[in-house]
């Protein structure tokens, strides 16, 4: 087992994933480019490193919870990530998986490891160590990090390097078109005379359920909070990513098209922060052109 971890991206989900790791015993070095972040992990018991150089220094592992493969890269090719052969990286921002595969491989000559670990469940599930993990890469470089893993919840090993990218990406295809097809639902049905609650406890006992269903209307829509924590703009991300994947295997996606371009219009409408729940308010209010 590690003593020391790193852990790079200290947001939504990444602030309470190695909080988990200080109470785990572990000796987390975490750095974020935001400041609160950083106090946040502090706050923890964790040791908020002033620059990228320091977070990484000495440690076996490190974790990257990063908005995706754009700040991956940035991070990695950065000056002051001054890793040496041995280390190990795992990747648990829902990135692009043609990209991981490219930056493992250009890691590997190194010495050093890549293995990706996206994670889905929220950031409940972050605070509670649930979270399911989708991961890819050779099973020993996976044993060799499992305790780390175990932190945060429940691995699945989906298939080598990048699989775990490709499957999290598909999973948010579904999530997000589950969710735009029950908002049209719930919202027609509402114009009807119907009662949303009353809706949704019949949808969950019937075969329109889904964690939209079970889980985001209820917690998230239906009390006004549109406080998940996850960001409209990360869905778009995710989607975008499943619909490239499908077209670069020649797959048929017309309706993962249709959802991206409807995600991308909530985008260009809503707040840079909005919650990805909020795409309920914008069908409600504005609705595709
Ligand atoms: P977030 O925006 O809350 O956190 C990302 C953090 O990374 C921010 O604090 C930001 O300041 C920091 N950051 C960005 N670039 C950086 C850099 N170069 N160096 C250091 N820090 C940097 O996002 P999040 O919700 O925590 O999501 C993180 C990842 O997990 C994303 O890839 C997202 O798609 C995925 N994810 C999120 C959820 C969720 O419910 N929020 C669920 C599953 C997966």
């Amino acid at each position: 087992m590690p003593d020391t971890v790193a852990c790079i991206g200290l947001g939504n989900m990444g602030g309470p994933m190695s909080a988990r790791l200080v109470r785990a015993g572990y000796r987390v070095q975490g750095f974020d480019v935001a400041e609160p972040a950083r106090r946040a992990l502090a706050d923890a018991g964790g040791v908020a490193a002033a620059d990228l150089a320091a977070a990484v220094r000495g440690a076996a592992v490190i974790v990257l919870m990063l908005p995706g493969s754009d700040a991956v890269a940035a991070t990695v090719h950065d000056g002051q990530f001054a890793v040496g052969p041995g280390v190990t990286v795992i990747d648990m921002s829902s990135s692009e998986p043609l990209r991981t595969r490219a930056l493992a491989a250009e890691l590997a000559a190194r010495g050093i490891t890549l293995i990706d670990a996206p994670v889905s469940g929220g950031v409940g599930r972050a605070r509670t160590g649930e979270l399911t993990i989708m991961t890819g890469g050779e099973p020993a470089d996976l044993e060799r990090v499992a305790p780390v893993l175990a932190c945060f919840g429940t691995a699945t090993r989906a298939g080598g390097v990048g699989c775990g990218h490709a499957v999290k990406a598909l999973n948010n295809l579904l999530s997000a078109t589950h969710l735009l097809v029950t908002s049209e639902a719930i919202l027609a049905g509402e114009r009807f005379g119907l009662d949303p609650a009353t809706m949704l406890s019949i949808f969950n006992s019937s075969s329109g359920r889904s964690g939209s269903t079970e889980h985001k209307w209820p917690n998230f829509v239906l009390t006004g909070q549109y406080d998940s924590g996850f960001g409209l703009r990360l869905m778009l991300k995710d989607i975008r990513i499943a619909v490239g994947l499908a077209d670069q295997v020649g797959a048929a996606d017309p309706l993962g098209r249709a959802a991206a371009e409807l995600w991308s219009q909530a985008a260009a409408a809503l707040e840079p922060t909005a919650d990805h729940t909020e795409i309920v308010n914008w069908l409600r209010q504005d609705g595709p052109r």
